[in-house]
């Protein structure tokens, strides 16, 4: 079954356009340029690239994968991917976002996530080796000295060359600092590197014909640790003084990852400097690498998760097609009747639980990464301080909750998907399973979700100065349960102001912890805090979302009951659509939030079992 829509189209524009107002950004001299007809363009365009020319190659990715030359080193990708890297590059998807005086068309942060969120949709793996030019351009552009930028930025911003971003390594995946690359500095200020890193997405392949890798590396006589770390730009080939391309660099690939999912997309080992002949430009400051990283690492965190939205979304969208084409079983009403007729899927109270449940958290999702990006933008155009300093801390906050919340509820609602197709959902020749594999990473790459919880219990909410992050947060969610009062029933405000008490009796419990130096049984609720966190918040936007679809049906169905509203829906798109986002908001609140009180409840238990188990208490087989 193929699609014609992946995302819903209708819900991007109900966030971006009638929650956030996205057009009041146009106020800044950087957006003034800009109107709604122009950002409905580049979405309407975005989703005919994703749809015509990325989802018709997501299962040739899958399916056909890579083919690794052990004898030239090189990478082929799916032939089918090279339309759809194309019409993203022509159409400048790359530079969506970037400043105009780079080259890029300046849009907002909003737009571009939300063009990103179709592209994933259609096909992750190929979105992979687009957004890595982005990401790697971004860095040079940001600390590349005069002479770097002139020698990588064309080719990157005319989406000539592809990028990377290389920090594993077989000893450091987690502990970064751990990482063995060396790099020894050369009398002309180019630096050899020497050193193997592995799992390298986007690491070779034949999109481009050059790729620009930066690498972490430690400079010969720096400390060990995260503070010696620099970071260095290595081009698969030499590039000549005229922007050419030279002889090969001393970087190869020895191999590409199996995997479960994303089968499309070149995780590769790269070893540098086998010759002792890999040259490297140095980024930034010596032992600046980490701090450099981690600019590419933020926005990389956002990125997984609205690509962790995206294969929900389009997970969902073949989910409730199936459901709605699906005949099985007869009305839940004429279960004793043997003659009854059949109805499809869709009718059964259970498949529409699980499609509620499936649409609410990606509705959700979908408002939580387009309001950090609306955030992004007002970071990075306001002139006034205290609204920056505001966005910031929207955005700080927000970020390890949409890497990890979304991409660990990414592999829930893709199994729901699997589900609602029954046997099916289970075959491969069917789409769904493969959306189930390809998001299982998301909680992996870019910091796994247990380094997220850390960041954001620690660095984001307990060691902020003030806890100025938080206090944001709890004023934003304060200000909807005002704003819902009067509009929206109080049984879904209630759980919301309820569980926000919850939450600030476990942050005074945390500090108290901290402050009595209790770090163990702290960091051990790390994760189970970010999984409270994740429903709480979207808890909040589904409340901040009903205070406008509430007084829109309302405006639509008049006093309409029964059959009437029923013939209004069948006959208005708008009516079904802002009935249909009432329904999952209450749907999320009434029925998948409350799953959040049994969590602070593990919270404040405090059970330290996991802190009293030592290595040998896992298994007696072990010790045999
Ligand atoms: C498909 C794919 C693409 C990737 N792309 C890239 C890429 O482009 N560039 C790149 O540099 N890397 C990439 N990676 C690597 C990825 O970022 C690492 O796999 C990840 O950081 C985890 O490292 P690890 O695999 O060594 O696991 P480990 O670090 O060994 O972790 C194993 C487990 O232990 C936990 N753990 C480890 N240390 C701690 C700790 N201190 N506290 C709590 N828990 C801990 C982890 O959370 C995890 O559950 C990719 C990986 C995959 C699978």
């Amino acid at each position: 079954m193929s699609l014609n829509k992946l995302v819903d189209s209708r819900d991007v524009r109900f966030i971006l356009f009638e929650m956030l107002g996205l057009e009041k950004i146009n106020r800044f001299e950087m957006f003034k340029d800009f109107d709604k007809a122009m950002y409905d363009d580049t979405l309407n365009l975005a989703e005919k690239i994703a749809v015509d020319q990325f989802y018709s190659s997501n299962a040739d990715g899958d399916k056909t994968g890579l083919q690794f030359n052990p004898k030239t080193n090189e990478v082929k990708v799916p032939e089918s991917f090279h339309k759809g890297f194309k019409a993203y590059v022509e159409a400048g998807f790359h530079t969506l976002s970037f400043p105009p005086e780079i080259g890029g068309m300046g849009m907002p942060s909003s737009i571009s996530m939300a063009a990103a969120e179709y592209f994933n949709a259609g096909n992750t793996s190929l979105t992979m080796y687009c957004g890595a030019i982005t990401g790697a351009a971004y860095l040079i552009a940001l600390f590349g000295s005069e002479e770097v930028k002139k020698m990588y930025l064309p080719k990157m911003i005319s989406g000539e060359w592809g990028g990377t971003m290389c920090l594993t390594e077989s000893g450091a995946g987690t502990d970064v600092g751990a990482l063995k690359s060396k790099a020894v500095k050369q009398s002309d200020g180019t630096y050899l590197i020497t050193g193997q890193k592995i799992f390298i997405s986007n690491g070779e392949h034949d999109l481009t014909p050059n790729i620009i890798h930066p690498v972490l590396a430690r400079i010969e006589g720096d400390p060990e640790g995260t503070k010696g770390i620099s970071i260095f730009l290595v081009s698969k080939f030499l590039i000549n003084k005229d922007g050419s391309l030279g002889e090969r660099n001393d970087v190869i690939c020895t191999g590409v990852e199996h995997k479960m999912g994303l089968k499309g997309n070149a995780t590769s080992s790269l070893s540098f400097g086998d010759n002792g002949k890999c040259v490297a430009h140095l980024l930034g400051n010596e032992r600046e690498g980490m701090k450099i990283m981690f600019r590419l690492m933020n926005a990389a965190r956002i990125h997984t998760g609205v690509q962790a939205e995206a294969v929900s979304s389009a997970a969902y969208m073949h989910a409730v097609t199936y459901a709605r084409n699906r005949i099985q079983g007869s009305h839940i009403t004429q279960m004793l009747n043997p003659s009854a007729p059949k109805v499809a899927i869709i009718e059964h109270p259970d498949v529409k639980r699980m499609l509620l449940y499936m649409k609410s958290t990606i509705e959700g999702m979908r408002m939580l990464t387009l309001f950090l990006a609306y955030n992004e933008d007002i970071m990075h155009s306001s002139s006034n301080t205290e609204e920056v300093k505001e966005a910031t801390a929207i955005v700080e906050i927000l970020t390890p909750i949409v890497k990890a919340g979304i991409s660990d509820a990414a592999w829930l609602v893709t199994a729901e998907a699997i589900q609602v197709y029954g046997g099916y959902g289970y075959c491969q020749e069917y789409p769904i399973e493969q959306y189930a594999r390809d998001a299982k990473v998301f909680s992996i790459y870019e910091g796994t979700n247990a380094i997220q919880s850390l960041d954001l219990q620690m660095r984001k909410i307990l060691m902020n100065p003030e806890m100025y992050n938080y206090s944001i947060l709890k004023k934003l969610i304060t200000q909807a349960i005002e704003k819902a009062k009067g509009v929206v029933d109080d049984k879904y405000i209630a759980p919301v102001k309820r569980g926000f008490e919850k939450l600030e009796e476990v942050i005074n419990m945390m500090q108290a912890q901290m402050k009595d130096g209790k770090y163990m049984a702290l960091v051990l609720n790390a994760t189970p805090l970010q999984q409270a966190f994740f429903p709480l918040v979207l808890s909040w936007l589904h409340l901040w979302s009903l205070t406008i679809t509430i007084p829109k049906t309302k405006a639509i169905f008049g006093d309409a009951k029964g059959e009437d509203r029923q013939k209004i829906i069948s006959e208005n798109n708008e009516a079904a659509y802002y009935s249909g986002r009432v329904l999952s908001s209450q749907f999320f609140i009434g029925s998948e939030y409350p799953k959040y009180f049994g969590k602070i409840e593990c919270i404040m238990g405090n059970e330290s079992a996991a802190i009293k188990a030592v290595p040998d208490n896992f298994t007696g087989a072990l010790k045999e």
